[in-house]
């Protein structure tokens, strides 16, 4: 940095006032990770902005004085996508938290993107609406930070992810420049702007507002648990569901372990006799859901399963996706922390894989619950720790880089929806061809040509001799010393 600190901070006061500007160590402490407990890195400063004009003032100071930013949005992000590497200046979009404006006729909404996922929903509903991406963090993620990390959710198999939500966003530019790129009907000429942008990981400049698509509330929607003795019959439904030509609403897996710990922590009642529980959900007119069910029930019991339940009612059903939501809360009772991946492989793979992760778990001896998006086949194994213990922490991210492997050696990808950030930045030269980062390289240098907008994400960083860089940086391990 070539302007000093106390320089930057009148800069910064003056444009979004005193009060929003922290460099406070108690401040920042509160700021050093993400949802990923195991890396930290504090910025130099957060400054709070309220407007799209003052985000691109404090671009504009930052590009003059070659200072890197981070835009932040609630911090849940699950692959250390908002740490600071070179520090500098975290844009807090917490109080750019306005829902602008609901249009039933168009079915969009526009939004700051600092407002909470679950907001937007809870105005949506009163329109009979809702905002299909559910991440199980909606309760506290912002659409920012979903727009930037493409986010899934429960209710993504049928609906969507992220990106086919987002219509129009207006972006401040790494240089401080703000543009609008597509609009509120989803149509615009030339390249794909929006496209470009959603799942970017705050890479290309920060995304202040939102339009996006909203969808009716189904007429109706009924959701089932199925529990199987056995992995094997569990996964082998999944594939016969999706060959079936069934496209329901969510079809989530959850493992023996984590079906005890869900019942411990909200007294939910999940069978705990048996290997691997699915919750299916049916949604749409009466007379579809009544024929899906019909299909649906024929394929599980064909698959030997060995309990079925259907919510009885809306409460009920709220409470299944509740206690599945909170099935990382749950674990916070048998150790403080949990260290979870999000790679995505052939759905085909499911029993395979999940084998192999628990001899990984066994092989170095570490406690693994799986909870995920069954329908996607987007696997979250979540490795349970103790950040504290030293060897432990060790054990888990061996055991998370040997599962990796596992993914990517069955056609597997990194990421489904946490993104890489830099987290797993070190594996995408096993996924990617030299020749393919470079283009992706290319992509974010003419968005980004000063390199300021949240550097050393997604690519692996090199030693001095050229090569890939192994393993997490020693600077963000938490094991290791701070290093601000
Ligand atoms: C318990 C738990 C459950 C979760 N479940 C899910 C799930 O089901 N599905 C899922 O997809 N994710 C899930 N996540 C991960 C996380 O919630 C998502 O990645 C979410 O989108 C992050 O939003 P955030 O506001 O917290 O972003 P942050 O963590 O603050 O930031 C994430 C990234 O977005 C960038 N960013 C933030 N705001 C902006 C902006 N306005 N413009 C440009 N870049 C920006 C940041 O720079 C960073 O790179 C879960 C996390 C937790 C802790």
């Amino acid at each position: 940095m070539t302007i000093k600190l106390s320089a930057l901070v009148r800069s910064f006061r003056q444009i979004v006032g005193r009060e929003f500007v922290h460099r406070e160590p108690e401040v920042l402490a509160t700021y050093e990770s993400d949802g990923c407990v195991l890396m930290k890195a504090r910025p130099d400063l957060v400054v709070l902005p309220n407007s799209t004009q003052e985000v691109a003032a404090i671009i504009q100071v930052c590009y003059e004085h070659k200072v890197p930013f981070v835009a932040r949005g609630s911090g849940t992000g699950l692959s250390g996508g908002v740490l600071p590497m070179q520090g500098g200046v975290f844009i807090g979009m917490s109080r750019m938290n306005r829902i602008l404006e609901i249009n039933p006729d168009n079915r969009t909404a526009t939004v700051e993107t600092g407002v909470i996922n679950a907001w937007l929903n809870r105005e949506a509903r009163s329109y009979n609406l809702f905002y299909a991406p559910d991440p199980s963090s909606q309760a506290a993620c912002t659409l920012g930070g979903n727009i930037a990390e493409n986010a899934g959710g429960i209710h993504c198999m049928k609906y969507g992810v992220t990106m086919d939500h987002i219509l129009g966003l207006e972006i401040v530019t790494p240089e401080g420049d703000i543009v609008w790129v597509g609009g509120e009907h989803g149509y615009s000429d030339g390249t794909d702007w929006v496209g470009l942008f959603v799942g970017s990981e705050g890479t290309f400049g920060i995304a202040t507002k939102a339009i996006v698509r909203l969808t009716p509330l189904p007429e109706k929607t009924k959701v089932f648990l199925a529990a199987f003795n056995r992995l094997e019959d569990s996964t082998d439904a999944v594939a016969s569901i999706i060959a079936s030509g069934l496209k329901p609403a969510a079809l989530e897996f959850i493992d023996e372990f984590t079906v005890k710990a869900v019942n411990q922590a909200f007294d939910i009642g999940f069978p705990e006799t048996s290997e691997a529980v699915l919750l299916v959900e049916l949604d749409g007119s009466a007379q579809t859901v009544a024929l899906d069910e019909t299909r649906l029930l024929a394929i599980l019991q064909s698959h030997s399963v060995s309990q079925l339940r259907m919510a009885e009612d809306e409460k009920e059903r709220l409470k299944l996706w509740k206690a599945r939501k909170g099935a990382v809360a749950a674990y916070g009772r048998i150790l403080p922390a949990f260290y979870l991946h999000d790679c995505v492989i052939p759905r085909s793979e499911l029993t395979h894989v999940l084998r192999q992760i628990q001899a990984i778990g066994e092989k170095y001896n570490v406690i693994i619950g799986n909870v995920f998006h069954a329908g996607d086949g987007n696997l979250h194994p979540n490795i349970l720790l103790d950040p504290k213990d030293a060897d432990m922490t060790k054990r888990v991210l061996d055991a998370g880089e040997e599962m990796l492997e596992v993914c990517l050696s069955v056609g597997g990808v990194l990421s489904g929806e946490h993104g890489i950030g830099i987290e797993k930045a070190h594996f995408m030269a096993r996924q990617f061809s030299e020749a393919e980062l470079d283009v992706m390289q290319r992509l974010k240098r003419v968005f980004d040509p000063a390199g300021l907008s949240n550097p050393e994400k997604i690519f692996p960083t090199r030693t001095g001799c050229g090569e890939i860089r192994k393993g997490l940086p020693e600077k963000i391990l938490q094991t290791g010393a701070g290093w601000i």
